[in-house]
Protein backbone atom coordinates (compact mmCIF):
# COMPACT_ATOMS: atom_id res chain seq x y z
CA UNK A 1 0.00 0.00 0.00
CA UNK A 2 2.46 2.39 1.08
CA UNK A 3 4.78 1.58 -2.25
CA UNK A 4 1.73 2.57 -3.99
CA UNK A 5 1.13 5.45 -2.35
CA UNK A 6 4.53 7.09 -2.39
CA UNK A 7 4.27 6.49 -5.95
CA UNK A 8 0.93 9.12 -6.37
CA UNK A 9 2.79 11.47 -4.18
CA UNK A 10 5.74 11.51 -5.42
CA UNK A 11 4.05 13.65 -8.46
CA UNK A 12 2.57 15.85 -5.37
CA UNK A 13 3.90 18.91 -3.35
CA UNK A 14 6.09 17.24 -0.34
CA UNK A 15 5.53 20.33 1.47
CA UNK A 16 2.49 22.69 3.17
CA UNK A 17 -1.12 20.51 3.98
CA UNK A 18 -3.05 18.11 2.28
CA UNK A 19 -5.04 18.74 -0.73
CA UNK A 20 -8.23 17.80 -0.90
CA UNK A 21 -6.63 15.90 -4.25
CA UNK A 22 -3.68 14.45 -2.11
CA UNK A 23 -6.01 13.20 0.04
CA UNK A 24 -8.56 11.57 -2.83
CA UNK A 25 -5.38 10.18 -4.41
CA UNK A 26 -4.42 8.66 -1.89
CA UNK A 27 -7.53 7.21 -0.33
CA UNK A 28 -8.37 5.57 -3.84
CA UNK A 29 -5.53 3.36 -2.56
CA UNK A 30 -6.40 2.90 0.65
CA UNK A 31 -10.54 1.95 -0.38
CA UNK A 32 -8.70 -0.43 -2.33
CA UNK A 33 -6.84 -2.11 0.34
CA UNK A 34 -9.61 -1.97 2.61
CA UNK A 35 -11.76 -4.08 -0.27
CA UNK A 36 -8.52 -6.67 -0.19
CA UNK A 37 -9.25 -6.87 3.43
CA UNK A 38 -12.84 -8.10 2.54
CA UNK A 39 -13.87 -4.90 4.87
CA UNK A 40 -17.74 -4.82 3.43
CA UNK A 41 -17.97 -2.26 0.87
CA UNK A 42 -20.71 0.13 2.79
CA UNK A 43 -18.14 0.23 5.34
CA UNK A 44 -15.13 1.43 3.32
CA UNK A 45 -17.11 4.39 1.87
CA UNK A 46 -18.45 5.48 5.06
CA UNK A 47 -14.76 5.02 6.75
CA UNK A 48 -12.71 6.80 3.82
CA UNK A 49 -15.61 9.73 4.16
CA UNK A 50 -14.32 9.92 7.35
CA UNK A 51 -10.91 10.11 6.76
CA UNK A 52 -11.37 12.43 4.18
CA UNK A 53 -12.98 14.66 6.41
CA UNK A 54 -10.19 14.97 8.77
CA UNK A 55 -7.09 14.75 6.44
CA UNK A 56 -7.79 17.33 4.32
CA UNK A 57 -5.66 20.79 5.92
CA UNK A 58 -3.64 18.61 8.04
CA UNK A 59 0.10 19.99 7.99
CA UNK A 60 2.52 17.13 6.69
CA UNK A 61 5.61 16.85 9.05
CA UNK A 62 8.28 17.73 6.97
CA UNK A 63 10.30 14.39 7.46
CA UNK A 64 7.69 12.72 6.49
CA UNK A 65 6.00 12.13 3.02
CA UNK A 66 2.47 13.08 2.49
CA UNK A 67 2.21 9.35 1.61
CA UNK A 68 3.37 8.40 5.03
CA UNK A 69 0.78 10.82 6.53
CA UNK A 70 -2.16 9.60 4.75
CA UNK A 71 -1.46 6.16 5.78
CA UNK A 72 -0.94 7.73 9.67
CA UNK A 73 -4.53 9.58 9.42
CA UNK A 74 -6.02 6.23 7.88
CA UNK A 75 -4.50 4.40 10.69
CA UNK A 76 -5.51 6.37 13.37
CA UNK A 77 -8.58 6.88 12.25
CA UNK A 78 -9.13 2.69 11.74
CA UNK A 79 -8.01 2.33 15.30
CA UNK A 80 -10.53 4.30 16.37
CA UNK A 81 -13.09 2.80 14.44
CA UNK A 82 -12.41 -0.33 15.86
CA UNK A 83 -12.80 0.90 19.15
CA UNK A 84 -10.98 0.67 22.62
CA UNK A 85 -9.36 -2.61 23.69
CA UNK A 86 -9.47 -3.67 27.15
CA UNK A 87 -13.19 -5.10 26.59
CA UNK A 88 -13.40 -7.44 29.21
CA UNK A 89 -16.38 -10.03 30.10
CA UNK A 90 -18.57 -8.41 31.82
CA UNK A 91 -20.20 -10.66 35.34
CA UNK A 92 -21.06 -7.86 36.76
CA UNK A 93 -24.33 -9.50 37.84
CA UNK A 94 -25.82 -11.85 40.55
CA UNK A 95 -24.49 -15.42 39.76
CA UNK A 96 -24.54 -17.68 38.07
CA UNK A 97 -23.85 -15.05 35.22
CA UNK A 98 -25.71 -16.28 31.75
CA UNK A 99 -22.83 -16.05 29.09
CA UNK A 100 -25.13 -17.06 25.44
CA UNK A 101 -23.03 -17.48 22.06
CA UNK A 102 -24.38 -16.81 18.80
CA UNK A 103 -23.00 -17.34 15.18
CA UNK A 104 -22.93 -19.02 12.06
CA UNK A 105 -22.02 -22.91 12.13
CA UNK A 106 -18.98 -23.44 12.29
CA UNK A 107 -18.15 -20.10 13.20
CA UNK A 108 -15.81 -21.45 16.16
CA UNK A 109 -18.62 -20.91 19.37
CA UNK A 110 -18.16 -24.46 21.31
CA UNK A 111 -14.47 -23.98 20.40
CA UNK A 112 -14.73 -20.09 21.99
CA UNK A 113 -17.32 -21.41 24.95
CA UNK A 114 -14.72 -23.52 26.03
CA UNK A 115 -11.58 -20.73 25.81
CA UNK A 116 -14.01 -18.35 27.62
CA UNK A 117 -14.61 -21.22 30.21
CA UNK A 118 -10.77 -21.76 30.87
CA UNK A 119 -9.82 -18.27 31.13
CA UNK A 120 -12.60 -17.43 33.36
CA UNK A 121 -11.91 -20.42 35.49
CA UNK A 122 -8.00 -20.40 35.97
CA UNK A 123 -7.46 -16.74 35.47
CA UNK A 124 -10.50 -15.10 37.21
CA UNK A 125 -11.23 -18.05 39.17
CA UNK A 126 -14.06 -18.20 38.75
CA UNK A 127 -16.12 -21.94 38.76
CA UNK A 128 -17.91 -22.26 35.18
CA UNK A 129 -20.59 -24.25 34.11
CA UNK A 130 -20.68 -24.92 30.12
CA UNK A 131 -23.79 -26.09 28.20
CA UNK A 132 -24.64 -27.38 24.61
CA UNK A 133 -28.00 -26.18 23.33
CA UNK A 134 -26.93 -27.34 20.08
CA UNK A 135 -29.28 -29.98 18.94
CA UNK A 136 -29.25 -29.87 15.62
CA UNK A 137 -25.85 -31.39 14.70
CA UNK A 138 -25.20 -34.63 16.13
CA UNK A 139 -22.18 -34.58 17.54
CA UNK A 140 -22.34 -31.33 18.92
CA UNK A 141 -23.62 -31.63 22.70
CA UNK A 142 -20.97 -34.77 22.96
CA UNK A 143 -17.51 -32.24 21.39
CA UNK A 144 -18.22 -29.56 24.09
CA UNK A 145 -18.56 -32.55 26.93
CA UNK A 146 -14.93 -33.35 25.30
CA UNK A 147 -13.76 -30.21 25.71
CA UNK A 148 -14.61 -29.93 29.11
CA UNK A 149 -13.22 -33.19 29.79
CA UNK A 150 -10.20 -31.81 28.67
CA UNK A 151 -9.56 -28.96 30.13
CA UNK A 152 -10.93 -29.31 33.37
CA UNK A 153 -14.74 -27.69 32.79
CA UNK A 154 -17.75 -29.05 34.05
CA UNK A 155 -20.53 -29.45 31.62
CA UNK A 156 -24.17 -29.85 31.68
CA UNK A 157 -24.93 -33.75 31.52
CA UNK A 158 -26.51 -34.50 28.41
CA UNK A 159 -29.93 -35.34 28.28
CA UNK A 160 -31.95 -36.79 24.95
CA UNK A 161 -34.60 -35.20 23.05
CA UNK A 162 -34.52 -32.05 25.25
CA UNK A 163 -34.85 -29.04 22.76
CA UNK A 164 -32.64 -25.88 23.61
CA UNK A 165 -34.76 -23.90 25.92
CA UNK A 166 -35.36 -27.11 28.13
CA UNK A 167 -31.64 -27.12 28.04
CA UNK A 168 -31.12 -23.63 28.67
CA UNK A 169 -33.49 -23.73 32.25
CA UNK A 170 -31.93 -26.94 32.88
CA UNK A 171 -28.57 -25.45 32.63
CA UNK A 172 -29.61 -22.16 34.76
CA UNK A 173 -31.23 -24.30 37.16
CA UNK A 174 -28.22 -26.39 37.59
CA UNK A 175 -25.83 -23.25 37.17
CA UNK A 176 -27.82 -22.13 40.95
CA UNK A 177 -27.96 -25.15 42.36
CA UNK A 178 -24.51 -25.67 41.80
CA UNK A 179 -23.40 -22.47 42.84
CA UNK A 180 -21.76 -21.48 39.92
CA UNK A 181 -20.06 -18.11 39.06
CA UNK A 182 -20.74 -18.55 35.42
CA UNK A 183 -23.27 -20.42 32.76
CA UNK A 184 -22.01 -20.45 29.34
CA UNK A 185 -24.23 -21.32 26.98
CA UNK A 186 -23.10 -22.80 23.30
CA UNK A 187 -25.59 -22.67 20.67
CA UNK A 188 -26.44 -24.19 16.99
CA UNK A 189 -25.56 -22.23 14.09
CA UNK A 190 -26.58 -22.68 10.35
CA UNK A 191 -24.88 -22.48 7.63
CA UNK A 192 -26.55 -18.90 6.51
CA UNK A 193 -28.37 -16.18 8.63
CA UNK A 194 -32.07 -17.80 8.52
CA UNK A 195 -35.47 -17.52 9.88
CA UNK A 196 -35.31 -20.46 12.58
CA UNK A 197 -32.47 -19.41 13.85
CA UNK A 198 -33.16 -16.71 15.01
CA UNK A 199 -36.62 -17.69 16.48
CA UNK A 200 -34.57 -20.32 18.53
CA UNK A 201 -31.86 -17.78 19.51
CA UNK A 202 -34.67 -15.04 20.44
CA UNK A 203 -36.50 -18.03 22.38
CA UNK A 204 -33.29 -18.95 24.15
CA UNK A 205 -32.18 -15.70 25.30
CA UNK A 206 -35.71 -15.00 26.61
CA UNK A 207 -35.42 -18.23 28.88
CA UNK A 208 -31.98 -17.67 30.17
CA UNK A 209 -31.91 -14.16 30.29
CA UNK A 210 -27.83 -13.61 29.03
CA UNK A 211 -25.97 -11.11 31.05
CA UNK A 212 -23.34 -11.27 27.79
CA UNK A 213 -24.32 -12.34 24.45
CA UNK A 214 -21.21 -12.93 22.48
CA UNK A 215 -21.55 -13.09 18.61
CA UNK A 216 -18.37 -15.43 17.53
CA UNK A 217 -17.38 -14.57 13.99
CA UNK A 218 -14.64 -15.70 11.39
CA UNK A 219 -12.35 -12.99 10.37
CA UNK A 220 -11.97 -14.27 7.27
CA UNK A 221 -16.22 -13.88 6.67
CA UNK A 222 -16.09 -11.36 3.54
CA UNK A 223 -18.98 -9.43 2.57
CA UNK A 224 -21.25 -11.28 4.43
CA UNK A 225 -20.03 -10.17 8.13
CA UNK A 226 -22.18 -6.97 7.97
CA UNK A 227 -25.36 -9.49 7.30
CA UNK A 228 -24.32 -11.55 9.70
CA UNK A 229 -23.33 -9.42 12.48
CA UNK A 230 -26.75 -6.58 11.48
CA UNK A 231 -28.71 -9.67 11.94
CA UNK A 232 -27.67 -11.34 15.30
CA UNK A 233 -27.71 -7.54 16.44
CA UNK A 234 -30.75 -6.76 15.39
CA UNK A 235 -32.63 -10.10 16.17
CA UNK A 236 -30.95 -11.59 19.32
CA UNK A 237 -29.19 -8.39 20.40
CA UNK A 238 -25.39 -9.21 20.96
CA UNK A 239 -23.44 -6.77 23.45
CA UNK A 240 -20.04 -8.26 21.87
CA UNK A 241 -17.64 -10.05 19.62
CA UNK A 242 -15.26 -12.78 19.29
CA UNK A 243 -13.31 -12.85 16.13
CA UNK A 244 -11.85 -16.30 15.29
CA UNK A 245 -9.43 -17.83 12.92
CA UNK A 246 -7.46 -14.60 13.57
CA UNK A 247 -4.10 -16.97 13.64
CA UNK A 248 -5.30 -17.57 9.86
CA UNK A 249 -4.02 -15.20 6.65
CA UNK A 250 -6.87 -13.58 6.19
CA UNK A 251 -6.63 -9.38 6.38
CA UNK A 252 -9.51 -9.39 8.99
CA UNK A 253 -11.66 -7.12 7.31
CA UNK A 254 -14.51 -8.70 8.98
CA UNK A 255 -13.59 -6.78 12.57
CA UNK A 256 -14.24 -3.39 10.98
CA UNK A 257 -17.39 -4.15 9.22
CA UNK A 258 -19.26 -5.90 12.07
CA UNK A 259 -17.94 -2.71 14.83
CA UNK A 260 -19.09 -0.88 12.08
CA UNK A 261 -22.58 -2.03 11.91
CA UNK A 262 -23.08 -3.24 14.78
CA UNK A 263 -21.09 -0.15 17.11
CA UNK A 264 -20.58 -3.57 19.64
CA UNK A 265 -16.97 -4.18 20.99
CA UNK A 266 -15.08 -6.81 20.02
CA UNK A 267 -13.83 -8.60 23.05
CA UNK A 268 -12.03 -11.39 22.04
CA UNK A 269 -9.73 -12.76 19.58
CA UNK A 270 -9.46 -16.76 18.78
CA UNK A 271 -5.84 -17.22 17.60
CA UNK A 272 -5.72 -20.84 16.76
CA UNK A 273 -7.12 -24.24 17.55
CA UNK A 274 -6.17 -24.89 21.35
CA UNK A 275 -8.27 -23.82 24.56
CA UNK A 276 -5.91 -21.59 25.31
CA UNK A 277 -5.52 -19.74 21.87
CA UNK A 278 -7.82 -16.76 23.10
CA UNK A 279 -6.39 -13.16 23.05
CA UNK A 280 -7.11 -9.63 24.26
CA UNK A 281 -8.41 -7.15 21.43
CA UNK A 282 -5.87 -4.91 20.11
CA UNK A 283 -7.27 -2.37 17.61
CA UNK A 284 -3.12 -1.27 16.35
CA UNK A 285 -2.90 -4.82 15.70
CA UNK A 286 -6.12 -5.43 13.90
CA UNK A 287 -5.82 -1.97 11.86
CA UNK A 288 -2.31 -2.70 10.97
CA UNK A 289 -3.57 -6.12 9.49
CA UNK A 290 -6.24 -4.65 7.73
CA UNK A 291 -3.97 -1.76 5.71
CA UNK A 292 -1.18 -4.89 4.88
CA UNK A 293 1.14 -2.52 5.99
CA UNK A 294 4.22 -2.83 7.73
CA UNK A 295 5.53 -0.13 10.38
CA UNK A 296 5.21 2.56 8.52
CA UNK A 297 3.26 3.88 11.25
CA UNK A 298 5.70 3.34 13.67
CA UNK A 299 7.49 5.18 11.66
CA UNK A 300 5.73 8.27 10.93
CA UNK A 301 5.06 8.51 14.83
CA UNK A 302 8.49 8.50 15.22
CA UNK A 303 9.04 11.47 13.13
CA UNK A 304 6.34 13.13 14.96
CA UNK A 305 8.05 11.93 18.02
CA UNK A 306 11.14 13.83 17.16
CA UNK A 307 10.29 16.71 15.88
CA UNK A 308 7.95 17.60 18.81
CA UNK A 309 11.07 16.52 21.08
CA UNK A 310 13.73 18.70 18.92
CA UNK A 311 11.32 21.53 19.73
CA UNK A 312 10.33 21.21 23.06
CA UNK A 313 14.38 20.46 24.04
CA UNK A 314 15.40 23.77 22.33
CA UNK A 315 12.64 25.80 24.04
CA UNK A 316 13.44 24.14 27.30
CA UNK A 317 17.50 25.35 26.38
CA UNK A 318 16.03 29.18 25.74
CA UNK A 319 14.23 29.49 28.33
CA UNK A 320 17.14 28.13 30.73
CA UNK A 321 19.31 30.86 29.34
CA UNK A 322 16.43 33.28 29.65
CA UNK A 323 16.16 33.76 26.36
CA UNK A 324 12.84 34.91 24.64
CA UNK A 325 12.72 37.26 21.35
CA UNK A 326 10.24 38.25 19.52
CA UNK A 327 11.17 35.80 17.15
CA UNK A 328 10.37 33.05 19.53
CA UNK A 329 7.03 35.36 20.33
CA UNK A 330 5.94 35.08 16.92
CA UNK A 331 6.54 31.05 16.84
CA UNK A 332 4.75 30.98 20.13
CA UNK A 333 2.10 32.78 19.14
CA UNK A 334 1.26 30.57 16.08
CA UNK A 335 1.65 27.01 18.42
CA UNK A 336 -0.88 28.95 21.06
CA UNK A 337 -3.43 29.85 18.13
CA UNK A 338 -3.11 25.66 17.36
CA UNK A 339 -3.85 25.07 21.16
CA UNK A 340 -6.74 26.98 21.30
CA UNK A 341 -5.78 30.62 22.32
CA UNK A 342 -3.37 32.16 24.99
CA UNK A 343 -5.92 32.43 27.69
CA UNK A 344 -6.33 28.39 27.11
CA UNK A 345 -2.56 27.95 28.02
CA UNK A 346 -2.86 30.31 30.63
CA UNK A 347 -5.73 27.88 32.40
CA UNK A 348 -2.97 25.23 31.90
CA UNK A 349 -0.25 26.72 33.57
CA UNK A 350 -0.06 27.04 37.51
CA UNK A 351 -0.18 30.48 39.10
CA UNK A 352 -0.87 32.73 36.04
CA UNK A 353 -4.01 33.98 37.59
CA UNK A 354 -3.00 37.73 36.82
CA UNK A 355 -1.67 37.33 33.25
CA UNK A 356 -4.96 35.23 32.22
CA UNK A 357 -6.78 37.63 33.12
CA UNK A 358 -4.74 40.41 31.17
CA UNK A 359 -4.95 38.20 28.31
CA UNK A 360 -8.39 38.19 28.30
CA UNK A 361 -8.46 41.43 28.90
CA UNK A 362 -7.15 41.85 25.62
CA UNK A 363 -9.33 39.56 24.01
CA UNK A 364 -6.50 37.70 22.63
CA UNK A 365 -8.98 35.99 19.61
CA UNK A 366 -7.30 35.06 16.03
CA UNK A 367 -7.18 38.10 14.55
CA UNK A 368 -5.22 39.80 17.33
CA UNK A 369 -2.72 37.30 17.26
CA UNK A 370 -2.48 37.77 13.48
CA UNK A 371 -2.14 41.55 14.17
CA UNK A 372 0.51 40.71 16.40
CA UNK A 373 2.13 38.29 14.43
CA UNK A 374 2.00 40.90 11.69
CA UNK A 375 3.79 43.32 14.12
CA UNK A 376 6.56 41.13 14.08
CA UNK A 377 6.76 40.50 10.83
CA UNK A 378 7.37 44.01 10.10
CA UNK A 379 10.51 44.23 12.61
CA UNK A 380 13.81 43.74 10.93
CA UNK A 381 15.58 40.60 12.06
CA UNK A 382 18.11 42.60 14.76
CA UNK A 383 15.04 44.49 16.10
CA UNK A 384 13.37 40.54 16.70
CA UNK A 385 16.59 39.71 18.72
CA UNK A 386 17.12 42.65 20.66
CA UNK A 387 13.46 44.57 21.01
CA UNK A 388 15.20 47.28 22.96
CA UNK A 389 16.08 48.82 20.04
CA UNK A 390 13.03 49.86 19.44
CA UNK A 391 12.83 53.62 19.65
CA UNK A 392 10.19 55.75 19.13
CA UNK A 393 10.91 56.45 15.62
CA UNK A 394 11.48 52.24 14.47
CA UNK A 395 7.71 51.73 16.29
CA UNK A 396 6.17 53.95 13.82
CA UNK A 397 7.79 52.72 11.16
CA UNK A 398 6.66 48.94 12.32
CA UNK A 399 3.30 50.30 13.02
CA UNK A 400 3.02 51.61 9.43
CA UNK A 401 3.74 48.60 7.54
CA UNK A 402 2.00 46.56 9.72
CA UNK A 403 -1.07 48.65 9.25
CA UNK A 404 -1.59 49.42 13.18
CA UNK A 405 -1.35 52.19 15.44
CA UNK A 406 1.90 52.46 17.54
CA UNK A 407 0.05 51.80 20.83
CA UNK A 408 -0.78 48.83 19.00
CA UNK A 409 3.10 48.13 18.84
CA UNK A 410 3.81 49.05 22.16
CA UNK A 411 1.45 46.53 23.68
CA UNK A 412 2.40 43.91 21.94
CA UNK A 413 6.14 44.90 23.27
CA UNK A 414 4.51 44.93 27.01
CA UNK A 415 3.35 41.26 26.44
CA UNK A 416 6.53 40.30 24.91
CA UNK A 417 8.19 41.61 28.33
CA UNK A 418 5.65 40.56 30.97
CA UNK A 419 6.07 36.79 29.39
CA UNK A 420 9.82 36.90 29.12
CA UNK A 421 9.86 37.64 32.60
CA UNK A 422 7.43 35.22 33.48
CA UNK A 423 9.56 32.62 31.54
CA UNK A 424 12.75 33.41 33.25
CA UNK A 425 10.58 32.53 36.56
CA UNK A 426 8.87 29.32 35.26
CA UNK A 427 12.24 28.10 33.37
CA UNK A 428 14.31 28.19 36.71
CA UNK A 429 11.53 25.92 38.47
CA UNK A 430 12.03 23.33 35.52
CA UNK A 431 10.14 21.44 33.68
CA UNK A 432 6.20 22.61 32.50
CA UNK A 433 6.15 24.99 30.28
CA UNK A 434 9.32 24.05 27.75
CA UNK A 435 7.50 20.57 26.92
CA UNK A 436 3.89 22.63 26.75
CA UNK A 437 5.64 25.47 24.50
CA UNK A 438 7.20 22.87 22.65
CA UNK A 439 4.96 20.32 21.78
CA UNK A 440 2.48 21.06 19.28
P1 LIG B 1 -19.14 -23.90 15.85
O1 LIG B 1 -19.85 -24.67 14.80
O2 LIG B 1 -19.41 -22.45 15.74
O3 LIG B 1 -19.37 -24.41 17.20
O4 LIG B 1 -17.56 -24.05 15.53
P2 LIG B 1 -16.48 -24.94 16.28
O5 LIG B 1 -16.15 -24.36 17.59
O6 LIG B 1 -16.91 -26.37 16.26
O7 LIG B 1 -15.21 -24.72 15.34
C1 LIG B 1 -15.15 -25.15 14.00
C2 LIG B 1 -13.69 -25.43 13.64
O8 LIG B 1 -12.95 -24.24 13.69
C3 LIG B 1 -13.03 -26.38 14.57
O9 LIG B 1 -12.22 -27.28 13.82
C4 LIG B 1 -12.16 -25.52 15.45
O10 LIG B 1 -11.02 -26.19 15.91
C5 LIG B 1 -11.80 -24.41 14.50
N1 LIG B 1 -11.53 -23.15 15.18
C6 LIG B 1 -12.30 -22.46 16.05
N2 LIG B 1 -11.71 -21.32 16.45
C7 LIG B 1 -10.52 -21.27 15.82
C8 LIG B 1 -9.44 -20.31 15.79
O11 LIG B 1 -9.46 -19.27 16.45
N3 LIG B 1 -8.38 -20.61 15.01
C9 LIG B 1 -8.33 -21.75 14.26
N4 LIG B 1 -7.25 -21.95 13.50
N5 LIG B 1 -9.32 -22.65 14.24
C10 LIG B 1 -10.41 -22.42 15.00
MG1 LIG C 1 -20.72 -25.84 17.91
Amino acid sequence: LSDRLSGIFDKLSKRGALSESDVNAALREVRRALIEADVALDVVRSFTEQVKEKAVGVEVIKSVSPAQMVVKLVHDQLVEMLGSEGQVIDLNTPAPVPIMMVGLQGSGKTTSTAKIALRLQTRDKKKVLMASLDTRRPAAQEQLRVLGEQNGIETLPIVEGEGPTQIANRAMNAGRLGGFDVVMLDTAGRIHIDEPLMVEMAEVRKVANPHEILLVADSLTGQDAVNVAKSFDERVGITGIVLTRVDGDGRGGAALSMRAVTGKPIKLLGVGEKADALEEFHPERVAGRILGMGDIVSLVEKAAETIDAEKAALAAEKLRKGKFDLEDLKEQLGQMAKLGGMSGIMGLMPGVGKMKKQMAAANLDDSIVNKQVAIINSMTRQERRNPALLKASRKKRIAAGAGVQVAEVNKLLKMHRQMADMMKKMGKAKGGLGGLFGGG
